[in-house]
């Protein structure tokens, strides 16, 4: 951690900053140029806060050098991690697609688009049964009696499946009863529910919040793996900016931002970052196309009647589309499904 110190610090207050840190078992460096004065803080300052230390008097600027997540870092784990989900290798080198609906509505419409998305190349099935709605009067997911059709669409394809939690009061029956749990965007930073998966031993999904930083996200992911859960796959949804076009914009470039900072998986959904069905196959393509580690891909047998995000969701013969069209991405990139 590198500090610039006010013009016209007394030595008086230069004394009390290198005392406050030497207190906290930290070695302090002069490191002071013609101009300003600077202070060099060798040892570990994950723990410490910059706004609070630029709160004292005499310091001007504080930079971090070591970022303040631990375990999610490349840093401390230069071999990137690989999530095994029932024998499906999620990370580095492979490609996964998870897909189905976005949420379960019943067991006609799940059991069917679990078949055709199996027989597209999807490996794990997706599926909503506790919904985070905007409005209290939209549907709100099937709640468990979707948990329990989603497991029959499981148990008769073969998929692993993944659905959202949104109370740490299911953390248990989800640990018991899904291969992936996820936390939706707007449950990022929902810290009470982050610590309760850190202390399962489940692979978690987590998505990128809708206004958080890439350093904020890899903080959730510190929050899970803190607690000794460390099969944390993250996934970029899109972020919200001025744009009103596009739901949200998809960030691309933190895909390769979080395979510089992480040794964690990195998948992308251009379905909730679009909003848009006809922009979901090319942004599929260019995630593959810059590294991301899979997919996630909104599908519904019948979209223009879907209880939820009918207007991304395509339909099974385009998801099919997309499917053809990544691998062809995929070839280029040297990476399997
Ligand atoms: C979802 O995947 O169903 C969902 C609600 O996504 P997000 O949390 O990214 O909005
Ligand atoms: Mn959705």
């Amino acid at each position: 951690m590198i500090i610039k110190l006010t013009k016209g610090t007394t030595t008086d207050q230069v004394n009390h900053i290198v005392k406050i840190f030497e207190n906290l078992g930290m070695e302090v460096k002069d490191a002071s140029g013609k101009e300003y004065g600077v202070l060099g803080i060798i040892g570990d300052t994950s723990k410490l806060s910059v706004r609070d230390i630029e709160a004292i008097e005499g310091v001007e600027k504080v930079t971090r050098i070591q970022e303040p997540f631990k375990k999610a870092n490349k840093k401390m784990q230069e071999e990137s991690t690989i999530v095994d989900v029932n024998g499906i290798k999620i990370g580095e080198g492979t490609f996964t697609i998870m897909s189905g609906p976005c949420s379960v509505e019943s067991r006609d419409q799940i059991l069917e688009v679990a078949r055709s998305v199996k027989k597209s190349g999807a490996q794990i099935l997706r599926g909503g049964a506790y919904k985070p709605r905007t409005s209290p009067y939209a549907f709100q997911g099937m709640e468990l009696e979707g948990l329990e059709l989603l497991k029959e669409a499981r148990k008769e394809t073969g998929m692993p499946i993944v659905t959202e939690i949104m109370s740490v009061d299911l953390v248990e029956r989800f640990a018991r009863e899904v291969d992936i749990i996820q936390v939706g965007a707007r449950n990022m930073q929902n810290f009470d529910l982050l610590k309760a998966l850190g202390k399962i031993d489940k692979p978690i999904l987590l998505k990128r919040g809708l206004s958080a930083t890439i350093e904020e996200w890899l903080m959730s992911a510190e929050y899970i793996m803190a607690g000794g859960n460390e099969k944390v796959i993250l996934c970029e949804r899109g972020i919200r900016t001025y744009e009103k076009f596009t739901r949200n914009t998809l960030d691309l470039s933190a895909v390769l931002a979080v395979k510089k900072l992480s040794h964690l998986p990195v998948i992308v959904d251009p379905s909730h970052a679009t909003g848009k069905r006809w922009m979901v196959k090319k942004l599929a393509m260019a995630a593959a196309a810059v590294g991301a580690d899979g997919l996630m891909i909104e599908v519904h047998n019948d979209p223009e009647n879907a209880l939820c995000d009918g207007a991304q969701s395509l339909r099974p013969e385009q998801f099919e589309d997309l499917v053809i069209d990544v691998k062809k991405i995929l070839e280029v990139v040297n990476k399997k499904m």
